[in-house]
């Protein structure tokens, strides 16, 4: 055969290899089993005894072994500095490197034993210089420039799969964060318990950075202090961690700030204090992102890696996205504990009014009889004989009339007391502000709340506060007379008295539910009796309550009401 034959068969062969390696090495879709399958076909084609795929590490810069074939084991875990050795020569110049005899290269960096000749290729993916391909024999000169051209030619195959791999696991990824976010706001809506959701979060922040911790730390009361709150895959040495300062910890400072923080090495930064428990639960790499919420920093989200790591803006951004959630899931709990409280708190209102009301009627009707007592006393005029000790008797008895009678005024004082402190109020502010208090409430009892509002509403002088407590008590007693759940409307509109004047004259506010109804006959004790109710832990004040702030607020109550048919309050204030 001639040489220019013999050249083109060689050609042929390669051309076929490559053809037969690009099917090989495209038949999967997994970064990682790309890399070795790529390895595997460059080895065999070379007849190389040994190779590796490198990959720089975008956030160390080291030259990783990402798959190696015919290394020893340690091989893998050996990191060049770019421009270390012939792979970091390559790395840094981007052009292949073929040494017939590596001991003489002052490059060269051992691998393993027994290596002669070796030929390395960059890796150029999508226009960037991302690694190094390289094959190692233990022959002399084992590498031809055919072998060159044609492992130049397998690596930019090899380019492409690795760009379609990368990008796939990227959407991959994506997806992956998606469907979290979207099961853990699922999870934040369904979990009554903020412990429940704030676990969920924790555990899907590491799981999506593939962090070795996380952890969410609060604010105390007092904003000084740190506390953990919630967190996944922490040790014991983490947990009996004592609070952190606000003022003088690394944490703090994201808290101070507003803004995320990373550290790539806790063990070895002087920035971060409890070194001693990072090494102890291997905790190398942090990155912590502030809880924000209406513009505030209640707390921080922090994953740990157990290795050096830069966080990408990607995954500063995801877990900034968690946090939100957890801010949420946290601002939830705490309304939904505020509902409890108010409802604690108008039980005892009730009852401290229920003792006012009747501390007043006794004492009005203790009054009628003394004032009689005191005329009789005073009519008498009891005089006795100057020495007659019967006359200190009359006195004191008299004094003590006038005590009586003084402790009589000051309960009736007190009793009258109640006016209302008036000041501008928007009526839609308030009832929306008690639709936040009252909406998980009321949706647990299965009960379908909705909302009306006016937009045209006047603003009433009125008592927030009182107003706030009735508007409460009718929602509550809506509530309690739909056992099995039902619907609850409140509607705002200006009311004009008379019609046809040309402004409001008053606001009505109506509330209406489907719930038991009442008889006429319920309906006509409803405000009059106030110690009867027809519920085992009712107290029956509620409603002589709403009655007293509306008639204080010169305002009416309309009751339509029938059993079975649901009722409907309207309460009227003047403008
Ligand atoms: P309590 O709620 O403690 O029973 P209230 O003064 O709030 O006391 O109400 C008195 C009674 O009026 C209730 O026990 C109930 O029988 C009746 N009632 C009040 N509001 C409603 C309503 N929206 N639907 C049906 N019954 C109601
Ligand atoms: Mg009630």
């Amino acid at each position: 055969m001639s040489d220019d034959l013999v050249e083109l068969r060689a050609r042929y062969d390669r051309l076929h290899l490559l053809h037969e390696v690009d099917k090989v090495i495209h038949s999967t879709l997994d970064p990682q089993e790309a890399l070795r399958l790529i390895l595997e076909q460059a080895v065999m084609v070379m007849r190389a005894a040994s190779g590796s795929v490198a990959l720089i590490n975008p956030n160390t810069g080291f030259l990783e072994i990402q798959a190696s074939k015919g290394l020893p084991a340690n091989a893998s875990a050996l990191k060049l500095r770019v421009g270390e050795g012939i792979t970091g020569w390559v790395a840094v110049k981007g052009e292949p490197v073929r040494s017939g005899d590596v001991t003489q290269d002052p490059r060269y960096v051992k691998a393993r034993d027994n290596v002669i000749s070796e030929l390395a290729v960059p890796l150029v993916v999508n226009g960037e210089l991302r690694g190094v391909l390289n094959v190692d024999a233990d022959r002399r000169d084992a590498f031809s420039a055919g072998d060159q051209e044609l492992l130049a030619a397998l690596a930019i195959s090899a380019a492409r799969v690795i760009q379609n791999t990368w990008l796939f696991e990227q959407l991959r990824l994506k997806a992956r964060l998606f469907e979290t976010l979207a099961s853990v706001a699922r999870t934040i809506n369904s979990a009554l318990n903020v412990n429940e959701a704030l676990h969920v979060i924790t555990r899907e922040s590491c799981r999506i950075v593939r962090a070795k911790m996380c952890s969410l730390l609060m604010l105390d009361e007092t904003r000084e202090w740190l506390e953990l709150r919630s967190s996944y895959g922490a040790g014991e040495a983490y947990l009996r961690k004592p609070r952190l300062s606000v003022a003088d910890s690394l944490l703090g400072t994201v808290v101070r700030r507003r803004k995320p923080v990373q550290v790539e090495n806790i063990q070895t930064s002087n920035r971060y204090q409890s070194t001693e428990i990072a090494r102890r639960e291997g905790l190398i790499s942090l990155l912590s992102v502030p809880l924000l919420f209406a513009g505030k920093a209640i707390g921080t989200l922090n994953v740990y890696l157990g290795e050096p790591h830069k966080f990408s803006d990607e995954e500063v951004r995801i877990l900034s996205m968690l946090a939100e959630l957890s801010a949420i899931a946290l601002e939830k709990a705490r309304l939904y504990e505020r509902v409890v409280d108010v409802e604690e708190q108008l039980r005892q209102n009730e009852k401290l009014s229920a003792l006012g009301l009747l501390a007043a009627e006794v004492a009005h009707e203790i009054r009628n009889p003394l004032t009689v007592m005191k005329m009789l006393y005073h009519s008498l005029d009891l005089r006795f004989p100057a020495a007659d000790p019967r006359n200190e008797d009359a006195r004191i008895i008299g004094e003590k009339m006038e005590h009586l009678n003084k402790i009589v005024e000051q309960i009736l004082d007190f009793a009258r007391t109640t006016e209302p402190k008036l000041s501008a109020v928007n009526l839609n502010e308030l009832i929306e502000e008690m639709g936040l208090l009252v909406r998980h409430k009321l949706r647990n009892l299965n009960i379908q709340f909705t909302q009306n509002l006016a937009a045209d509403l006047p603003v009433i002088m009125a008592d927030a506060t009182q107003l706030e407590q009735a508007f409460l008590n009718l929602i509550l007693n809506a509530a309690e007379s739909m056992p099995q759940g039902g619907k609850l409307s409140v509607v705002s509109r200006a009311v004009h008295l008379p019609r046809a004047s040309d402004l409001p004259t008053h606001v009505a506010v109506e509330f209406t539910d489907s719930g038991a109804g009442m008889t006429p006959e319920q309906q006509r004790r409803l405000f009059s009796s106030f110690l009867t109710t027809s519920k085992p832990k009712g107290t029956g004040l509620g409603m002589a309550i709403v009655g007293r702030v509306v008639e204080t607020h010169r305002g009416k109550v309309k009751v339509r009401s029938a059993p079975g048919r649901g009722t409907t309050m309207t309460v009227l204030l003047p403008v």
